[in-house]
């Protein structure tokens, strides 16, 4: 294991960092999570039409409903009138015949706001309806091409780890277990030293440390002494 495995260990596991970080984050799923929304968006205005539909339709047929029941009542009275003789008789049952015709008039007043708000309810749906297909297949769309772009990261995923098992099968138990820990500690355990600085750390190395640095073999890690990661010179 060189100075330059170690370093190259690091550049690997930084890609795969960059995989992880990058793969909430495509552009593709961006896009796919807006068209997503939008499908939703065009669901609910076919369901709000649908619902004003069967509202109205309910009412329709509760308005029928009444009205047959008050055709019966009147149809009762009307025979009743024939009937009798009593003028005051008559007279009380036409008023409850007027009655009924008034409440008659209102229902078919109701019946016919319901049946309104049916058309406009059906006119939604039919605007609803219409763009669903497309908004439906441009979600298809940027799920499929957002499965491709997966489908690249894990591809390269899968290629990182191939090289990473190779390269860290060089390793000594006693190297990887350095380079793990540095790892674990700071994320990028392995920093290079520009002139007297860590890039890790940003410090600049007292004369006496960078003697101590540059006392170990060339292309053998050592350790920054400001803050501990792997030292590449
Ligand atoms: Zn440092």
């Amino acid at each position: 294991m060189t100075a330059h495995d170690m370093l190259q260990l690091q550049t690997i596991d930084s890609a795969l960092d960059s995989i992880t970080h990058r793969r909430p984050r495509l552009p593709e799923k961006l896009a796919h999570d807006a068209d997503v929304a939008a499908l939703a968006q065009v669901q609910s205005l076919v369901a709000a039409a649908q619902a004003r539909i069967d509202a109205a339709q309910q009412s329709i047929e509760a308005a029928e409903h009444a009205a047959g029941d008050l055709t019966t009542k009147r149809t009762r009275l009307e025979a009743q009138l024939k009937t009798v003789i009593a003028p005051r008789e008559a007279e009380a049952l036409m008023s409850q015949i007027a009655t009924l015709n008034a409440q008659r008039s209102d229902l078919d007043d109701q019946e016919l706001a319901a049946l309104d708000e049916q058309a406009a309810g059906e006119a939604d749906l039919a605007a609803a309806s219409e763009t669903l297909p497309a908004v439906q297949a441009t979600c298809a769309a940027s799920a499929a091409t957002l499965a491709d772009a997966l489908a690249a990261l894990a591809a390269e995923e899968v290629s990182l780890h191939a090289e990473r098992d190779t390269l860290a099968a060089s390793f000594s138990a006693e190297d990887r277990a350095t380079y793990d820990h540095a790892r674990k500690q700071f994320g990028v355990g392995v920093a290079q030293l520009q002139h007297s600085h860590c890039s890790g750390c940003h410090m600049d190395l007292s004369p006496a440390e960078l003697d101590l640095v540059k006392a170990a073999p060339a292309g053998e890690p050592s350790e920054c002494p400001q803050c501990g990661r792997i030292l590449i010179r």
